[in-house]
């Protein structure tokens, strides 16, 4: 099956009004931060080691290793961001840092090519012996990541062949009889052992992915009886046994129908399994993604596009089980989320993908970082009470206020480097045929077979569903388009000086018929703000309205309405009304709306309990995107509201 292709981000200048506030951080804040944080250089922020592990794994100081077992994915994600940024915005001594890392890194691989500063630090004996939780696999794959990602960018091949020593040890330890059945415990070395196979022309690591994927969930279950090896020493004290599902190796995956376990540990997996399916034509994983992804999106999923509801182990539930105050919704999920969602509608063609990919990264992960770029949501809950996430209570993983870094801190650089790669989400391409698929503006080239063409977008999107597309072709070769349909727009037109153009709609995208040089094109619909419901399976949405506009979900902040917002009603029957400001939150549409509050007023301070209900009192509402929550000293929150009719 064909898949449809990412334009190369060289090619992508992103100038969006929407956007720029947190791109424009990548560069300026985020990398720079990140850097200091890696060096452990931030006060008051948890050390992260991840530099100082390095330099003693190559013996250029003395000490020990730090942090978590899979610290190194920090700097690999690090790295990722760096190279993308480098494609749109070239900075010679940010390249020489990077360079200077990627030194380290080859000083801290060993002889053989494995590269692991937890284990080479402290325990080189126990290599590959606990891949339950050992993570070697899952840092690998990071790091393979970036060194693709590296090398596509500057050209420059040092890190990608110093990651294709440690693939090719990958592939040789994974092929011996010992290791026949051996899967990785957190799945990510299958994304990067494909990226490698693309970059590389060379299959080896494609079929070594595959054969991950392939073994996992069979019997015998490589990481059920693992800790029976003499070698396997474990790493995490206080997890309980081994379920199997937790890792998604409960069954082959071929016949999995539910998402299960760790919600990050599965999106990686199926976006493997999305890529495999594509470049082995292999339908039976094809339909097992679209049943998993059905699965997540119909009944799983936020309405942020936030995945994984348990605090408890980060993972999926159940079926509608979707609390919204002690849920885990992990800013990597999301990114996950994203990434899955992506490559199937590349493989599909299928608008719907699309949506909840842009659902995702307008809402969850955006929200994960502060509009400074300094500090992070690791956990991101839809409604919030500050003063009951308290430790040593189930709530004590949700943070009401961001953080400046963590202990386990796959967040932030993970929200780095999807922002740094932006461009990846806006366009697919086929031959002369570019497909839109999110509406931002900046100018892109689309090169063609014998020429290139330049496309440019100019909008206020997700404000106003309006942009103007001007295609402009040099050497005159003619360029076809498919303009996403989003499920939410209301009637969709394309105009060319004034006129409407007929096109073709399709899964979710507008087929226009004629080819274009050098034309204007307007896109044009409607997505008022609107009041939406969930499923009556939802138990903790019964009862209960949310306000969204276009792909942004909105939110109520205490800063705005006030606290006690759970004793907030939408007045349904009123209308919305938007309004976009440029004083609050750097720009942005607000929603109005009438509603009404439960008072204090009469009710005596002493008493818990009486047998009269509290006083009502008619309150006016203002509703801001949840993804600029907590951009203004903390509060209540609360993404759903009760209702009244
Ligand atoms: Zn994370």
């Amino acid at each position: 099956m064909e898949k449809l292709e990412l334009l190369p981000l060289k090619d992508i200048r992103l100038d969006d009004p929407f956007w720029n506030k947190y791109t424009r951080l990548v560069t300026k804040e985020i990398i720079p931060y990140q850097w200091e944080t890696l060096n452990d250089r931030v006060p008051d922020a948890e050390p992260s080691h991840c530099i100082s592990n390095f330099q003693v794994a190559a013996g250029l100081k003395e000490g020990t290793f730090e942090g978590a077992v899979f610290q190194d994915t920090d700097v690999a994600k690090w790295l990722e961001a760096v190279a993308y940024s480098l494609s749109y915005e070239p900075d010679a001594a940010l390249e020489q840092t990077a360079d200077e890392v990627i030194e380290l890194i080859g000083k801290a691989q060993q002889p053989d090519g494995y590269i692991n500063t937890h284990f080479t630090i402290l325990a080189p004996e126990h290599r590959w012996a606990n891949l339950r939780e050992g993570h070697e696999l899952y840092t690998a794959g990071h790091l393979l990541e970036a060194a693709v990602a590296y090398y596509k960018v500057t050209g420059k091949d040092r890190f990608l062949n110093i990651m294709r020593r440690f693939a090719d040890l990958i592939c040789d330890v994974f092929h011996q009889e010992k290791y026949s059945r051996a899967v990785p415990g957190h799945q990510e070395v299958e994304i990067g052992l494909i990226k490698l196979a693309e970059v590389t022309g060379d299959r080896k690591y494609m079929d070594m992915a595959k054969d991950f994927i392939d073994r996992r969930g069979c019997e015998p279950n490589y990481l059920v009886t693992e800790h029976e090896n003499p070698l396997w020493i474990n790493i995490f004290k206080d997890v309980k046994p081994f379920l199997p599902a937790y890792s998604q190796c409960h069954k082959p995956v071929r016949e999995q129908d539910t998402a299960e376990g760790h919600s990050v540990r599965a999106t990686y997996m199926y976006c493997a399994m999305a890529d495999l399916a594509a470049a082995y034509d292999d339908r039976e994983l094809l339909d097992a993604c679209k049943r998993l992804w059905d699965n997540i999106v119909e009944k799983r999923m936020y309405i942020t596009g936030g995945i994984g509801s348990s605090g408890a182990y980060e993972r999926f539930t159940t079926d509608y089980d979707l609390p919204n105050d002690c849920n885990y919704s992990e800013s990597c999920a999301s990114i996950g989320l994203a990434l899955f969602s992506r490559r199937m509608a590349q493989i599909t063609r299928d608008g719907k993908y699309i949506d909840t990919m842009e659902r995702a990264l307008y809402n969850t992960v955006l929200a994960g970082i502060a509009m400074d770029g300094k500090s992070f949501f690791y956990v991101n809950p839809l409604e919030v009470w500050p003063d009951n996430c308290l430790e040593h209570t189930s709530m004590e993983h949700v943070k009401p206020v961001r953080q400046k870094w963590f202990g386990v801190a796959c967040c932030p650089p993970n929200i780095a480097r999807t922002l740094a790669s932006l461009g990846e989400y806006v366009y697919f391409r086929k031959d002369d045929c570019l497909w839109v698929n999110l509406y931002l503006s900046g100018e892109t080239v689309l090169q063609t077979e014998d020429g290139s063409a330049t496309v440019t977008q100019k909008t206020r999107f997700p404000f106003e569903g309006k942009t103007e597309l001007h295609i402009s072709s040099g050497t005159g070769h003619p360029v076809r388009l498919a303009l996403r349909v989003p499920a939410y727009a209301e009637g969709f037109t394309v105009t060319e000086g004034g006129a409407e153009i007929p096109v073709n709609i399709r899964d979710g995208y507008a087929y226009l018929t004629g080819t274009f040089t050098d034309t204007t094109l307007t896109v044009t619909f409607a997505m008022p703000a609107r009041i939406v419901y969930a499923n009556p399976n939802v138990r903790a949405d019964a009862g209960k309205a949310a306000i969204v506009k276009g792909p942004l979900v909105y939110c109520l902040e205490e800063a705005d309405n006030g606290n006690r917002l759970a004793g907030i009603y939408l007045d349904t029957a009123r209308p919305l009304e938007e309004a976009y400001t440029d004083s609050l939150l750097g720009g942005t549409c607000i929603i109005k709306a009438k509603g009404k509050k439960l008072s204090e007023k009469g009710w005596d301070g002493h008493t818990l309990y009486a047998a009269k209900p509290p006083v009502l009192e008619d309150t006016d509402l203002t509703f801001i995107p949840y993804c600029y929550w907590d951009n203004r000293g903390g509060g209540e929150m609360s993404v759903w509201v009760k209702y009244l009719t």
